[in-house]
């Protein structure tokens, strides 16, 4: 009996390990399905990092890492990314390839008319202007910044605020006079002086002000991400600061461009802003 049960256990072990490469390393995507201006958490099934020579999403390259014990890479899809099909690909050392097109789906349209605060001047055509103006001087700067190669971060990202509640979502237009601006985070109701957290380690990139970002944080998570914290009404480190996940970095406000006081949340992943909603979900 005890023969058997020797042989029963060596059978199940063996067999698996012969069939490595050409059926066993699937890729997964989660979402299986993202819309434009989704993340996308791309994993391999048995393999080793060190196998892996590049792994590219649509020509670009993807930065891997070990997220729950399987290489792993997050991939940013620009929300004016085209709908259709995409290559990923995975090169292994050994010369073989691995690869599954990602299914990117067109998201629904939505417009808003967005007034501007008085302090702000109003909704006059010169305030409108100087509006864009200022927001392309700010995000000139934000989108220069640049990542951490390796990975900071570590476990599950968590929200900014204790009590996460949005307000208005990711990835609509904001119409403005003759001006139309994607809303590229998410806000949520906090009021002046709510603590914000880091959503995960890193190290602080920017604690600065702005005309319509007020006082803001950007947190560098390396691998190509980081999390922006707007509209702030107090900023508790300095750019250079390592943070640790939870850690309280300010106080939300209503600084900047905003109608009422609230914490904007941006997401980036190779500078391409996310749906910070989606980008939660991925760590499961
Ligand atoms: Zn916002």
């Amino acid at each position: 009996m005890k023969k058997f049960i020797f042989i029963a256990l060596f059978l199940c072990v063996a067999v698996p390990i012969g069939v490595v490469y050409s059926t066993s390393n699937n890729i997964s995507f989660i979402p299986e399905k993202p819309l434009q201006g989704e993340p996308v958490m791309i994993t391999i099934d048995n393999i080793d990092l060190s196998e892996i020579d590049t792994a590219t999403f649509d020509g670009n390259i993807l930065k891997l890492f070990v997220y729950n014990n399987k290489v792993s890479a997050l991939a940013g899809i620009d929300i004016v990314k085209k709908p259709g099909d995409y290559l990923i690909s995975f090169i292994l050392k050994n010369g073989d390839k691995i690869e599954r097109t990602l299914k990117i789906q067109e998201r629904e349209k939505a417009e808003q008319v967005f007034s501007i605060p008085k302090k702000l001047g109003g909704n006059t055509v010169a305030s409108q202007k100087s509006l864009v103006t200022s927001l392309a001087q700010e995000n000139a700067v934000l989108n220069k910044l640049s990542t951490s190669p390796t990975i900071l971060w570590k476990d599950k990202f968590i929200f900014p605020l204790d009590n996460p509640i949005v307000t208005d979502p990711f990835g609509y237009s904001r119409k403005t006079g003759g001006y139309t601006m994607t809303h590229k985070g998410t806000d949520f109701r906090a009021k002046i002086g709510t603590e914000v957290h880091a959503m995960n380690d890193g190290v602080v990139l920017v604690a600065s002000v702005g005309r319509n970002y007020g006082k803001h944080i950007v947190i560098d998570h390396g691998l190509g991400v980081m999390t922006f914290y707007l509209h702030l009404s107090e900023i508790n480190i300095k750019e250079g600061d390592l943070v640790t996940k939870g850690q309280v970095i300010g106080l939300s406000g209503q600084t900047g461009y905003v109608t009422a006081p609230h914490l904007h949340l941006s997401v980036r992943i190779n500078n391409i802003s996310v749906d910070p909603m989606k980008f939660m979900e991925l760590f499961q």
